[in-house]
């Protein structure tokens, strides 16, 4: 019962190199349109360094020529000069985390909008190999991890830098002597820094791990909600959770010591490099080498040199995170779109042309399997994994085929293929003599109403989700409704065509979910109609409802259906019995049933011993769940 730990994907582990030009010259492009903002924070940064440097040189001027002058007015100049300086100060401060906040947001607005642009363009096969939950981490944490880049990552790193640079060459211009005995500590600065980098970052993708363990195991566990709370698993549960959470915990806590050790340690080292300051001062200005207000500016100085030191260390981490975050990103932009995506200009005339002429339906030796070696589809599979062999039929305008066969034998895929979510790896699909390579998908799909087995509905209300076809007026969606008998379900339902069902379409029954998928299908007046019947029972008056509306949705169109009905089967002009993805059987209804094989076995068994000539009574009747027929 209790499913092993789903581990992190080891991609998502990974930390790449802090700086990569080649990321870094294509994060720069999503940062071109917001140049004036990048270009107002960066004078921000300029005017908040300067400011670091003039306060330290006012205090210099108080002390060596304001302070002996004993004049007021003097010192209340310095005074106000001071607050003028901290008023500056401020409004740069303001200014850079503004503008570089606007800027991340703008830019992980783009790239999130990006994403999912590029994620409803992907193949359905590419979505078979990935897990949700990392799609999520793109479009979220992935994106979040930009902005730190772009917030407190590169421009108050570059702010630092120059910070950095500024104070370090006014020490030297100021009193090189001074500046060499505070700069003697940097060695060990940067020794600190080494070690604490190492550290952090292998703290960091232990977090990173154990969170996404963590994040794995509920998300699952929440979706699995009703199997945990059937088979009473809470205990085991909460026991494992508790695991992962102590895991995530022991993470957390090493990093924190890391970063309580660091700062201290750097801490330290300032006051060494006050302290060896102090000494060199003390020591020459016995000579009178030097004046009381430098020795005081330097004071100010070195802890103001420290400190970006200390948060450059900090921002490399941010870089790294940031690096490996666009590693991923840029990854997934860069997976090939599925064929045929854009959309169509004369989309909607070679869809009204295929409606006139009724569309035919053609499979030439189709063989296919969903994977190969890994996930490469143009590689020839070995034998054990295909799905479908050689799979050949045709339907004319108008006709109806129906597939059957146990649980497993390829009837969905069948359908998958037609409607190129997945391509074959031989043979040939054609609708109307034209390979379906060749229709662009829009116009394809376009043709085809498709009812799934497992129905989806968007939370939101039911017109909209009926209209999700086709654009129908109110009449036009009443009509859609009620020619199928969906109009039954929308009266029942306490807010009718407003009612809002909850998420994946939760409030309404297998049944009801039948009726409004088929609204939704006759609402475009598709030419071709592909139904991929429901197992699930439902009860009689819908099940009549049901074969009422298939009857209508029927009529006139051309037709693949996935039978479980055995209404469904009788009608249709052929039926393939399908059996380990090859077609064993084939014919009317009338003639399998006499052939003696697969099909007139599991009629039998589903009819629940009818005899095969009463087929109106065995019409009636529903498969038994066990016996899958379809
Ligand atoms: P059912 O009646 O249960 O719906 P089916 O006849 O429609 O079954 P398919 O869904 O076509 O069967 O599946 C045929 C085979 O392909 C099965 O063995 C199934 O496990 C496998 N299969 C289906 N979808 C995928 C997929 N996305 N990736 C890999 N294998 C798949």
């Amino acid at each position: 019962m209790v499913a092993p730990a789903a581990s992190a994907p080891p991609e998502d582990d990974a930390l790449g190199k802090a700086y990569d030009a080649r990321l870094v010259r294509r994060l720069l492009a999503y940062v071109r349109p917001y140049a004036a903002l990048v270009g107002a924070a960066l004078a921000c940064i300029a005017v908040a360094a300067g400011m670091q440097l003039a306060g330290p040189l006012l205090t210099r001027w108080v002390i060596d020529q304001a302070l002996p002058t004993r004049d007021p007015a003097l010192v209340v100049r310095a005074a106000l000069g001071y607050a003028a300086l901290l008023l500056a100060q401020f409004g740069a401060s303001y200014g850079e985390t503004m503008l570089t906040s606007l800027l991340g947001q703008r830019v992980m607005r783009d790239l999130r909008h990006e994403l999912f642009v590029r994620l409803q363009q992907l193949p359905i096969a590419w979505f078979d190999r990935t897990p949700v939950g990392r799609l999520v981490t793109r479009v979220t944490s992935d994106v979040e991890a930009l902005n730190e880049l772009f917030t407190s990552g590169v421009v108050s790193g570059l702010g630092d830098l120059f910070t950095l640079v500024a104070i370090g060459v006014a020490m030297v211009l100021i009193d090189w002597r001074l500046a060499l005995a505070a700069f003697a500590v940097i060695p060990f600065v940067f020794l600190a820094s080494r070690v604490f980098q190492r550290r952090v970052r292998s703290s960091y993708r232990d977090i990173r791990t154990r969170l996404a363990r963590l994040n794995a195991f509920v998300g699952e566990r929440l979706a699995g909600m009703r199997i945990v709370q059937l088979f009473g698993q809470q205990h085991r549960e909460a026991a494992h959770f508790a695991r992962l959470n102590e895991a995530h915990l022991e993470s957390q806590l090493r990093s924190i010591t890391v970063y309580a050790l660091y700062f201290p340690v750097i801490e330290l080292l300032t006051t060494l490099a006050l302290a060896s300051l102090l000494v060199t001062a003390g020591g020459e200005a016995m000579g009178g080498a030097r004046s009381v207000g430098t020795v005081a500016a330097f004071l100010q100085l070195v802890r103001r040199f420290f400190q970006p030191l200390q948060d450059l260390s900090e921002k490399y981490n941010i870089l790294q995170a940031a690096m490996a975050a666009a590693e991923r990103i840029f990854d997934l932009l860069d997976t090939p779109a599925a064929p045929g995506v854009t959309p169509t200009p004369d989309r909607e005339a070679r869809v009204a042309a295929l409606r006139r002429v009724g569309v035919t339906v053609e499979f030439q030796g189709v063989w296919f399997a969903y994977e190969t070696t890994r996930g490469a589809n143009d590689e020839e599979p070995s034998p054990s994994r295909w799905v479908l062999r050689d799979i050949s039929f045709r339907v004319a305008p108008g006709q109806s085929v129906a597939l059957v066969g146990p649980t497993g034998a390829g009837k969905s895929t069948v359908v998958n293929l037609l409607l190129r979510f997945y391509e074959p790896q031989r043979g040939r699909i054609l609708v109307n003599g034209t390979d379906i390579r060749e229709i662009p998908l829009d116009v394809l799909r376009a043709v085809v109403g498709y009812v799934q087995q497992d129905i989806f509905l968007f939370a939101g209300d039911v017109a909209a989700n009926v209209r999700l076809s086709a654009p129908l007026s109110d009449e036009g969606l009443a009509t859609a409704a009620a020619r199928v008998g969906a109009d039954r379900v929308v009266r029942r339902l306490p807010g009718g065509w407003q009612h809002v069902l909850g998420e994946r379409g939760g409030g309404v029954s297998i049944g009801e979910r039948q009726l409004l998928a088929f609204a939704r299908a006759i609402a475009a007046n598709p030419a071709l109609l592909v139904l991929d019947e429901a197992t699930s029972a439902v009860d009689s008056q819908i099940e009549a409802e049901i074969q009422q509306a298939l009857s209508t949705l029927m009529a006139g169109r051309t037709s693949i259906a996935i039978a479980h009905r055995l209404s469904t089967i009788v009608g249709a002009n052929e039926i393939l019995v399908l059996h380990h993805g090859e077609v064993i059987e084939r014919g009317t209804h009338r003639v399998l049933a006499a052939a003696g094989g697969m099909y007139e076995r599991l009629f039998r068994l589903q009819a629940g011993g009818v005899g095969l000539e009463d087929q109106s009574s065995a019409a009636a009747t529903r498969l038994p769940s066990d016996v899958t027929v379809g």
